[in-house]
């Protein structure tokens, strides 16, 4: 059974903290656990969009494949996102300019718009339904003054071959975009369910044989030409294994001074009314994005009800990913509900969750091998713009583990900053979040003054 349990958060209201998210249960058909010893060619760890695509296309490609995921597939970010299938415009370009120069950062920009092909691909020939709607995602102001960085970012994102539009205020309200959105760049892409998403993986990975091990985390592993994991109840061996754990990763020993977990947090209201619909007459559904320093999201889903994320980010000491509510986070979510949608005024909450996305200091995407006979792959960070990237990160993972050598993969080698040791990474990231949080308050605070002004 799905832990859950009602809280109360101020003005927000009560609504249900769903600790598996919003878009997923645990599957009727959960895989057993692993008992005794197996062998595969290769052993994914982690059932989200990197590990079941790395899986998948291995098996392709007639690989004998071990999945061990430590809940089920889909339990990670993979199952807990807000499903924007979007490229390179949710990126940080000016990070990834400093950090790697302009060439490089061409590459890492075409990651993530050819990760949305790559899945959009998928669903044709995975024949996957999850109800995918390709409207576009505007990055949308929600005052003037948010304009010039906007701009700024589509100028820079243009010189690295990210391709957007301007929308201004007309186009805006003529496609029925809310109010409070006042302009934004345009890029494609659409929205999604991401539980059906990740559970149409897990069902093809399942049927091109991938033996998938559920409620089997990876205890711990031997490296050498023949890696050995070990699981509560048996082991598995393989002379290649791909490490799909990402924000979980560093509990494992690994990459600790590469990425550190980050908690984004979820609301979903009760569905709308007819009435509420119309008020809104949000034609075209497209996905909405901020350009705040920690961006706000906003979608409308295919039942008819709102999702709302990100906003407000968390880090827990020791790079741990407990799985418990985040109160803050919900409240600062409800009350961006209430001022970006005053003509939903009303309408409730039914539940909120969170997880875990993982970053490197510098935003750019961790991935390589490691071990004594660099036999171990991993993949990591994206920040939390995975679902295009990891998905196509897992194909292009299984591709040079099968012998080839994707020219995108070898684009992404870079020197990735250290991070500090306790209690100063906490120190670092709490600042960072804390400054972000404030920058972003005088911009809503101007909204409020704005709103007022204006009646
Ligand atoms: C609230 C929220 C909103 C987001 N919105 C978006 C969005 O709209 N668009 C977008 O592109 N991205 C979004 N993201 C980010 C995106 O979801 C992630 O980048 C992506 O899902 C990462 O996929 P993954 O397969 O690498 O990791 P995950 O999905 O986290 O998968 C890792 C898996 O490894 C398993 N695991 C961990 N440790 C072990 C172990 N020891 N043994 C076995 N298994 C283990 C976990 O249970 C998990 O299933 C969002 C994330 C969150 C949390």
């Amino acid at each position: 059974m799905e832990m859950s349990n009602k809280v109360a958060f101020g003005d927000a209201g009560v609504m249900r903290f769903r600790s598996l998210g919003g878009w997923v249960e645990r599957p009727l058909d959960l895989q057993p656990e692993l008992k005794g010893h197996e062998h595969a060619d290769v052993i994914v760890v982690g059932g989200g969009f990197a590990g079941l695509s790395a899986a998948l296309e291995l098996a392709a490609r007639g690989a004998s494949v071990i999945l061990l995921e430590q809940e089920f597939c889909g339990f990670g970010a993979s199952g807990r996102n807000a499903g924007y299938l979007l490229g390179s415009m949710g990126i940080e370009f000016e990070l990834f300019v400093k950090r790697v120069g302009l060439e490089q950062a061409r590459q890492f920009v075409s990651l993530y718009d050819v990760g949305v092909t790559y899945v959009e691909g998928r669903f044709n020939a995975l024949g996957i339904e999850c109800d995918y709607n390709p409207s576009g995602i505007i990055r949308a102001a929600v005052h003037p003054r948010q304009e010039k960085r906007l701009r700024a970012n589509m100028q820079l994102g243009e010189k690295l071959g990210s391709s957007t539009r301007f929308v201004d205020a007309a186009e805006m309200r003529a496609r029925g975009i809310p109010p409070a959105f006042l302009f934004g760049s345009e890029q494609r892409g659409g929205t999604l369910n991401p539980g059906k998403y990740v559970g149409a993986l897990r069902r093809a990975a399942l049927k091109a044989g991938v033996r998938v091990y559920e409620r089997t985390p990876l205890l711990s592993y031997s490296e050498g030409p023949v890696i050995t994991c070990k699981t509560a109840l048996g082991s598995a061996t393989a002379p290649v294994m791909l490490l799909a754990t990402n924000a979980y990763t560093p509990q494992l020993g690994l990459l600790r001074n590469k990425v550190a977990p980050i908690r984004v947090s979820a609301i979903e209201t009760q569905p709308l009314s007819a009435k509420q619909l119309a008020s809104l007459d949000w034609k075209g559904r497209e996905g909405l994005v901020t350009p705040h320093f920690t961006m706000e999201s906003h979608r409308l889903t295919a039942h008819d009800t709102m999702v709302l994320t990100t906003k407000q980010l968390n880090y827990v000491y020791g790079s741990k990913t407990p799985n418990i509510p985040d109160h803050n986070a919900y409240a600062a979510l409800a009350q961006g509900l209430r001022e970006r949608f005053p003509m939903l005024q009303g309408l409730g909450i039914q539940h909120c969750w969170s997880g875990y996305i993982s970053a490197a200091y510098d935003a750019l995407p961790v991935v390589g091998t490691t071990g004594a006979k660099q036999n171990i792959f991993y993949s990591a960070g994206c920040s939390g713009h995975g679902l295009a990237s990891q998905s196509l990160m897992g194909a292009l993972l299984a591709a040079q583990i099968s012998g080839e050598a994707p020219a995108l993969l070898k684009a992404m080698q870079h020197k990735t900053p250290s991070m500090l040791p306790e209690p100063f990474q906490w120190c670092a990231m709490k600042s960072a979040l804390a400054t972000a949080k404030l920058l972003d308050s005088w911009t809503n605070k101007k909204v409020r003054k704005d709103n007022v002004l204006n009646g």
